[in-house]
């Protein structure tokens, strides 16, 4: 509450995360550090009212979170709306990547878009086109080399319809290329792993929001390769999974439906009726199996602790 008086509080978004501070972008234009707590759980893309050293985090409209390796939970950034996924023909995705990806971008309330980078390879359009007979209508695909700079106009013009994006995709397929490429004044190292300079030492940039010349945002997070499976739970890829677009919702006769051995399944019957290729529905079989595997294996934990 604002007394006679009191420090004015000045709206802003959080531009960079430093650990122990963060840097506001104000709505005037100023810049401005302010000291945090560590793990404070702030992120960039929040909007904040700084009064003073004290900021308050606003209510976020998404946020995007993922796992490390070791299985710690980040925020990737808040207020997002879209998320790439960058592959390549080299190194190609690993098996249920794509889908996982577009699971877990959908059930952030995030719309998922492809970004098929190293077009100028020999592989890239045998890729593609297997790319676009999977992901038919449902998921906007960008090809582009982020190195030669062809196809960049496209999705230059989509982020710049004032879209607020990050990339996540496996090491070497190209993320900090296509940022370089796309944000110029960012200057990230090309061809290092960043997963090691996103921790530890005190005074690095964990994680920033660029704005893009050509009008949208893009957050910039070291280390964002994947989502661990355990962010996925059955039902949000029982109702995101790509390429259930059109049975989704009411259609099953059980809503909690997991497409599976249940009857007046809509999934498995367009499966028979030949309208959902049947390799669609045994990819989604396969990432269902992790999925409950790793549902039970966390519930077993539970029962230990
Ligand atoms: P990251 O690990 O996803 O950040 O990938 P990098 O941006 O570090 O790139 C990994 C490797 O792919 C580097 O050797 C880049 O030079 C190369 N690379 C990036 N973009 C392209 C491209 O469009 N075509 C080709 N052929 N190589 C690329
Ligand atoms: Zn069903």
């Amino acid at each position: 509450m604002n007394s006679p008086g009191a420090t004015p509080a000045r709206p802003g978004v959080i531009i960079a995360h430093h650990g122990v501070a963060v840097e506001v972008l104000f709505s005037t234009g100023a810049r401005n550090m302010v000291r945090v707590k560590r793990r404070s759980g702030h992120v960039v893309g929040d909007n904040v009212l700084v009064r003073g050293e004290v900021l308050e985090q606003l209510p976020r409209r998404t946020e995007l979170r993922r796992r490390d390796a070791m299985g710690g939970l980040h925020l990737v950034g808040a207020n997002l709306d879209v998320l790439g996924v960058v592959v390549a023909p080299a190194p190609l995705p690993p098996a249920g990547f794509i889908d996982r990806a577009i699971v877990a971008a959908r059930a952030a309330n995030l719309r998922p878009f492809l970004v098929v980078n190293k077009s100028d390879l020999a592989a890239a359009s045998v890729f593609v086109a297997e790319l676009r007979a999977t992901y038919p209508d449902t998921v906007a695909i960008f090809p582009l080399s982020a190195a030669g700079g062809d196809g960049l106009d496209p999705l230059r013009k989509f982020l710049g319809e004032g879209h607020r994006g990050a990339f996540v995709g496996i090491s070497g397929v190209g993320k900090s290329s296509l940022l370089n490429a796309l944000c110029p004044a960012i200057d990230l190292r090309v061809g290092t792993l960043n997963e090691h300079n996103g921790r530890g030492c005190n005074t690095t940039t964990v994680s920033t929001l660029h704005s893009l010349s050509c009008g949208g945002e893009l957050v910039d997070t070291p280390g964002f390769q994947d989502f661990g499976l355990v962010d996925i739970a059955v039902p949000e890829l029982a109702a995101h999974f790509p390429g259930f677009e059109q049975t989704r919702d009411t259609t099953c006769r059980f809503r909690d439906c997991r497409h599976r051995t249940e009857p007046g399944c809509a999934v498995i019957n367009s499966v028979a009726l030949g309208q959902l290729p049947a390799n669609r529905y045994a990819t989604y079989l396969a990432i269902l199996d992790e999925v409950e595997a790793s549902e039970a294996e966390s519930r077993c934990r539970g029962w230990k602790n």
